[in-house]
């Protein structure tokens, strides 16, 4: 029976490196661990497999106790080439947003008081000034994230009501996040106009009843649809609400505030364009090509946004102090025309190719391992831009002498401290400069010598 050689807990706090967990951890902690080690190890007898030892069980929870205590999220080094990585935790912050991210976090701020008066003020006032300047809306609203946005309008606005959605733009964007099931949630009726490819003006035009609460627009920020299609502009769009008196929604996505098809790239919709066109709400993230941290942006005009803030979700969904000081401090980039220079990810959408290949190159020269420096392609990730790539150089790094090949290579990366993630390609591993920081460059380097050597 193996059930009769399972270890007691006091012989596995007894073994070896036990002491020193049960005085950095309450003993109550480390018992608990123990026993839970010990509950999985009958569950495996049950399942066939053999008792472990006094020390495998203290093994196991030496190893449980370190993973749980390690930072997390853990700083890791992107050398994808992606640029806007979801899974990475998408825009790196720039100095500035992350001073002033420290300072609110460090202290007490005015973050609801107005210090001209002593009474109490709006944590929006300040954001709403910066917005209002760089996408020219009248009214503006930041709040958790661009979900919880769009949550908010629909909700605030047509409740109850219907929404006129075009077919090609009833989409899922991710993370479980569709425009159907958004609008079922706030109480909307979504209508849909038009076919998957599509859509005319004179769809929405039919579907107009006095029961419509707005016209939402949605860019397919992650999906293209190619060949025989058309779909409405915002400002046809806004014509036609205007005569009928209905406010067009629009959710631009990515929040890009610079022009993408200066630097290579499809044009990806701006929130200014928008409400230089009149739309009446533009939804956008902050931590996509916005490059600040996660939260979500309503500009619009001041009665609407003005419902929005009314609104008791707008409580439950409010932006929270730390997010608040990084998104104005990246506002401010763009107001100093500085964006480009300051912001990371435009500083890595904006980077040259021969900076690019120039890192590569010196990289190939410091590891001193077999690989070459060759052209491939970047992408600007986040469910942004879609097929749509950066020429770049990356290093070609090729396992044949490593044991396990390419896939051992990336395993060791992500063991590495920090982690290094990076892409395989022809059986060699890819590493790519545009999204590596330069202060990361030494940890990288040491990580790629460590993984590969055999
Ligand atoms: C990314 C995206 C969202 C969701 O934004 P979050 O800030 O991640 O909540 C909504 N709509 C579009 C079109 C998007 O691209």
């Amino acid at each position: 029976m193996q059930f009769r050689d399972l270890p007691s807990v006091d012989r596995v706090m007894a073994s070896d490196g036990m002491a020193a967990l049960t005085e950095a951890y309450p003993r109550d902690w480390v018992v608990d661990l123990v026993r839970r080690q010990l509950d999985r190890a009958r569950q495996k007898i049950r399942d066939g497999g053999t008792a472990p030892s006094a020390g495998d069980v203290a093994d196991g929870v030496s190893g449980e106790l370190r993973s749980m205590t390690e930072p997390a999220p853990r700083q890791v080094i992107n050398a994808t080439g992606v640029i806007i990585h979801t899974n990475l935790g998408r825009a790196p912050l720039s100095p500035a947003a992350i001073e002033a991210m420290t300072q609110a976090a460090r202290g007490y701020t005015d973050l609801e008081m107005d210090l001209s008066t002593g009474r109490r003020g709006s944590r929006q006032a300040h954001l709403q000034s910066l917005l209002q300047q760089v996408t020219g809306a009248e009214g503006a609203l930041a709040v958790n994230n661009n979900a919880s946005a769009i949550l908010l309008g629909l909700s605030a606005l047509s409740v109850g009501k219907e929404v006129i959605v075009s077919r090609a733009e009833a989409v899922e964007i991710g993370g479980g996040f569709r425009i159907p099931d958004v609008l079922k949630q706030s109480g909307a009726k979504l209508i849909d106009v038009g076919t998957t490819n599509r859509t005319y003006l004179r769809d929405y035009e039919d579907a107009i009843t006095e029961n419509t609460a707005a016209l939402l627009k949605v860019h397919t920020s992650n999906f293209r649809v190619e060949g025989f299609t058309s779909e409405v502009e915002p400002s046809e769009l806004v014509a036609l609400s205007k005569e009928k008196g209905i406010p067009v929604l629009h959710d631009v996505g990515s929040g890009a505030l610079l022009p993408t098809e200066a630097y290579g790239l499809a044009h990806e919709p701006t929130p200014q364009e928008s409400i230089a066109a009149g739309v009446g709400l533009v939804f956008f993230s902050g931590d996509k090509l916005l490059g600040g941290p996660q939260s979500g942006m309503v500009v619009g005009t001041s009665e609407l946004v003005r419902r929005l803030e009314r609104h008791p979700l707008a409580r439950a969904i409010r932006i929270d102090k730390m997010s608040l000081a990084g998104l104005t401090a990246t506002l401010l980039h763009y107001l100093k025309q500085e964006a480009e220079s300051e912001i990371p990810i435009w500083r890595m959408i904006s980077a040259g190719e021969q900076e690019i290949k120039d890192r590569a190159e010196r990289w190939k020269s410091q590891l001193a391992l077999p690989g070459e420096v060759i052209s491939s392609k970047s992408a600007v990730g986040g469910g942004s831009l879609p097929g749509e790539t950066l020429p770049t150089w990356v290093l070609a790094l090729s396992c044949e002498g490593s044991a396990g090949g390419p896939e051992a290579v990336m395993r060791n990366l992500r063991e590495a401290k920090p982690p290094v993630i990076a892409r395989i390609e022809d059986d060699r591993v890819i590493l790519d400069p545009r999204t590596v920081l330069p202060e990361e460059e030494d940890s990288l380097l040491t990580a790629l010598r460590d993984a590969i050597s055999p």
